[in-house]
């Protein structure tokens, strides 16, 4: 970024908007880049507290009058002389009249004269009048490097002042995805509550993280105690997921394998989509973000949806290797798929942006989507090397669920001899897993109302009393088959057998 940054300076974009948290990191990298170009070219920085002040300066060397948005501009104006005027948080102001024409006029001004206006500001809210002025830049997260200057001086607060090479690796892997002011606060209260740094510190920094990452509200950290050997069926996608257990370590680099890029799953609703995802995390050891599409949708300003949606892949790039997990993808891009702009075509953007960002992506982050409705997901995103493997999850069929009713049995009770799973299964024709979980539910709820212990029977009028999915959304289970048959891998060998005879 820093690169891209001084590109702009030094071809004289006169105006440049920089998202971030991290106000002093930016203006300290401002600072050194305006040094490097220009010796002479000065630094100044705009609050609506303090008006103008040159960087670095005490404030009480405040520009006089240049607390109002628009006098500061006009005073950035006047300047003859070249430099670089960082506005920040300007965005509460940008979008009235005066201001805007005011930032307008000035940029117009500027031909020739090397004088730069940055915008910092950790949203991004850029007035359409200002769109095509302005250039948007990302102050990316702390690598490694920087994250290990922050741990150093915290490190030096600490008894033993140093640790092993190690130890400090997890250290920092742990913060990142963190700003360097985050991890500077969990370096700290990791040290404070335990008096030192060490790899017991480790779980004290990953919960940290896991707040602040929850704090953001798109992206959400997932935790899942189950294993895939709790998925009953769906043989044929627990293999494939098990094949590539190993594949995002420093062993298949060397082996020449590519990183995976991510997979769509299909299928109808409750057959464990996203139990798959959930526990893909645990097979893999890799943690698993959630991310959020409806939030990452903003209506109130222009750009502020596609800016959620970047800080949060930029949160989940820098935590990789990672698992993206984006559940019922379908409603999220529907409006995309459709011809209607009824939201000023934002979702389209964001379709795009999330392509654009699948395609070029070079982080291992493993893109596990999930979807119910295949109709409404735009035909780009199903695009063969899109994903490196679209499955369909069908419903389970009669071994299948044969394992989950004993799966979900085994959970609630130690002993099952007594429950005849063959003969739950042929009654639970059409149930999907999620289905079956609700019957042994109902049945428990039943007999506990009687104070009794649940029978066969109990769970046998549960599956009677309910009405499938399957049944009540024919016509749309049926679609989904048909268009998955040639278009999607069956997760389930039975189903791949069956294809097979079809073919
Ligand atoms: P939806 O499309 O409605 O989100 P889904 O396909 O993602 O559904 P899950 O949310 O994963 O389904 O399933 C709900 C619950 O049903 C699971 O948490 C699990 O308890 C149970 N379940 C579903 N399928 C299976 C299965 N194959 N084996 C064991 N349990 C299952």
């Amino acid at each position: 970024m820093k690169e891209e940054l001084n590109i702009l300076i030094q071809a004289q974009y006169p105006l440049i908007y920089l998202v971030t948290h991290e106000e002093e990191r930016a203006e300290q990298a401002i600072f050194d880049l305006a040094k490097i170009n220009t010796e002479h070219r000065r630094v100044f920085v705009w609050t609506v507290t303090h008006g103008m002040v040159d960087y670095g300066q005490p404030r009480r060397t405040t520009r006089h009058n240049t607390v109002s948005p628009e006098a500061a501009i006009e005073w950035v104006v006047r300047q003859e002389e070249p430099g670089i005027f960082i506005f920040k948080d300007l965005h509460p102001f940008i979008e009235a009249p005066a201001t805007n024409r005011w930032l307008r006029d000035a940029v117009v001004s500027f031909k020739g004269t090397e004088k730069i206006v940055i915008l910092m500001s950790p949203v991004q809210q850029v007035p359409i009048e200002l769109e095509k002025e302005v250039v948007v830049l990302d102050y990316p997260l702390p690598n490694l490097n920087q994250l290990n200057q922050v741990l150093s001086q915290e490190l030096k607060r600490t008894k033993s002042g140093s640790t092993s090479k190690e130890v400090r690796e997890k250290l920092l892997k742990a913060a990142l995805g963190l700003t360097e002011d985050e991890a500077e606060k969990v370096y700290r209260k990791a040290r404070v509550k335990a008096g030192r740094l060490t790899e017991q510190e480790v779980d004290i920094i990953l919960s940290e993280k896991k707040q602040l990452i929850r704090r953001n509200g798109i992206l959400e950290y997932i935790e899942e105690d189950e294993t895939i050997d709790s998925i009953g069926g769906l043989e044929e996608l627990k293999k494939w997921l098990r094949q590539r257990s190993d594949a995002f370590t420093e062993r298949a680099r060397e082996y020449g394998l590519p990183q995976p890029k991510g997979m769509l799953i299909l299928g109808v609703p409750g057959c464990g989509k996203s139990l798959i995802a959930k526990t893909t995390s645990r097979l893999w050891g890799l943690p698993l973000l959630r991310l959020d599409m409806g939030r990452v949708y903003d209506g109130s300003t222009v750009g502020r949806s596609e800016a959620n949606l970047r800080n949060a892949l930029k949160t989940a790039e820098s935590i990789s290797p990672t698992l993206l997990f984006i559940d019922e993808v379908d409603k999220a891009f529907a409006g995309s798929a459709g011809s209607a702009d009824s939201d000023g075509g934002t979702s389209s953007r964001i379709f795009g942006s999330f392509l654009t960002w699948m395609q070029e992506k070079t982080s291992p982050v493993f893109v596990m989507a999930t979807a119910n409705r295949v109709e409404r997901l735009p035909g780009e995103f199903l695009r063969k090397g899109r994903f490196d493997e679209i499955f369909f999850v069908d419903l389970p069929n009669l071994q299948e669920r044969q394992d989950i009713f004993s799966i979900h049995l085994n959970k609630r009770r130690s002993d099952i001899s007594r429950f005849d799973v063959e003969q739950l299964a042929k009654v639970a024709d059409g149930f999907s897993g999620a289905e079956i979980e609700q019957a042994i539910i109902a049945a428990m709820y039943e007999a506990f109302a009687q104070d009794r212990e649940f029978t066969q029977l109990d769970i046998i009028a549960a599956v009677k009393s309910t009405l499938p999915l399957s049944r009540t959304m024919t016509e749309q289970v049926t679609a989904l088959r048909d268009w998955a048959r040639q278009r999607a891998r069956p997760a389930s060998a039975s189903v791949a057998e069956y294809q097979r005879l079809e073919f």
